[in-house]
């Protein structure tokens, strides 16, 4: 009550007068939660706003600040989007297939959320999850996890709504988009008239002297997909990504569930610093010691650097897909960041109503 009065410039009589006029004895040193402390505010013609949590994460860890001889190149992260039923989820498969080497994988592939494939002796990273679901997520909490969108039209069908949509949340993210023409092994495929609609929503063929990349593929027939990737590098190499792999590891929460045997797992992206096996981390109201780390090939690994998926087992609890997760100086620091995490969430589970929101709020916003 002391410091609310003093961040309000009210005195804590009053402030326990008005509480008195609402039935409660209180008294100046007494604790009050965010509802009661927002009603009083508003008594007194004072708008109160919840401290975001991002705030508290960036409190604990800070911005990070790399010099440019830190960095290096690191491999561009990608995530398919595009109309239902146009092959995004075909076009993954055919490219996990076909470029996840079977030494690597010893003959099976994880699905962890997220692989990586490589090419020509480089890295892309992809989201598994295609369409705006892992996107959406991600951008939810504010995280810019993706640098590429692959946009997959299906060359017999052309632009549709939610290819427009598609269009607009990349853009909106400011992430490069890439078209992949799927299906042009059908005969009623038609990449001109594709591309005309996509001229219509801005997106000019370079053919046609625009600067948006188009590779016509088949997901089905495994055509088209070197070169696709070869454009992701190229487009990757012109936007020159960097991290510092020297520093504790920061990233995003990909996906997360409660494995039966194992806990807590969650696919985490690094994308800056080095995580290790040991490594306490939070994200969110979760914290813990890394216990395990398992790569998108099924292998034990004890360092995954940056734009690199790993799953992790050492979580208390199962945390949010779009978090972000830091490595802490120690654990104590860990837990004591997911507490508050913790606490503020509760207190906006009483103190707000949940509101719903489109998917074009959160791309505009
Ligand atoms: P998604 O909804 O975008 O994930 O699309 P899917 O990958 O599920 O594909 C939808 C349908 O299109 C499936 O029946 C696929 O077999 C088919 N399909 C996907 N890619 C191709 C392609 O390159 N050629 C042909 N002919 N069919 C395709
Ligand atoms: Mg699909």
């Amino acid at each position: 009550i002391k410091n609310l009065g003093g961040l309000l410039g009210v005195s804590a009589t009053d402030i326990i007068k008005n509480l008195m006029k609402k039935g409660k004895i209180a008294n100046i040193n007494q604790e009050i939660d965010y509802d009661t402390a927002a009603q009083i505010a508003e008594d007194f013609d004072i708008l109160v706003e919840m401290e975001e949590e991002k705030d508290l994460m960036e409190e604990a860890f800070g911005e990070i600040v790399d010099n440019e001889k830190d960095l290096v190149e690191r491999p561009p992260v990608v995530v398919v989007m595009g109309h239902v039923d146009h092959g995004k989820t075909s076009l993954l498969d055919a490219i996990r297939s076909t470029h996840v080497t079977a030494k690597e994988a010893g003959g099976i592939t994880q699905h962890i959320g997220a692989y990586s494939v490589s090419i020509s002796g480089k890295k892309i990273t992809f989201l598994d999850t295609p369409g705006h679901e892992a996107f959406t997520a991600m951008r939810m909490r504010g995280a810019q996890v993706t640098d590429i969108a692959i946009l997959v039209v299906a060359a017999d069908d052309g632009v549709m709504p939610q290819t427009i949509e598609a269009i607009n949340h990349a853009k909106a993210a400011n992430v490069q988009i890439i078209v992949a023409m799927n299906k042009i092994d059908k005969v009623g495929a038609n990449p001109d008239r594709v591309k005309q609609e996509l001229s219509e929503h801005g997106l000019i063929v370079e053919e046609w002297g625009g600067d948006t990349i188009c590779v016509p593929v088949s997901a089905i027939k495994k055509e088209g997909l070197d070169t696709l990737l070869e454009m992701v590098l190229l487009v990757s190499e012109m936007g020159d990504l960097k991290a510092n792999p020297n520093r504790k590891a920061r990233g995003t929460i990909i996906e997360a569930q409660l494995d039966k045997g194992r806990g807590p797992v969650a696919t985490v992206l690094v994308q800056s610093g080095t995580l290790q096996v040991g490594d306490p981390i939070v994200a969110g109201a979760s914290y813990g010691r890394i216990r395990a780390m398992v790569d998108d090939k099924g292998r034990i690994v004890k360092k995954a650097g940056p734009s690199t998926p790993v799953e992790i087992l050492g979580l208390s609890e199962v945390p949010t897909a779009g978090d972000m997760f830091y490595v802490a100086n120690n654990d104590k620091q860990a837990r004591q960041v997911a507490e508050r995490i913790k606490a503020q969430g509760r207190v906006q589970m009483m103190g707000q109503t949940p509101q719903k929101v489109s998917l074009d709020d959160l791309f505009t916003q």
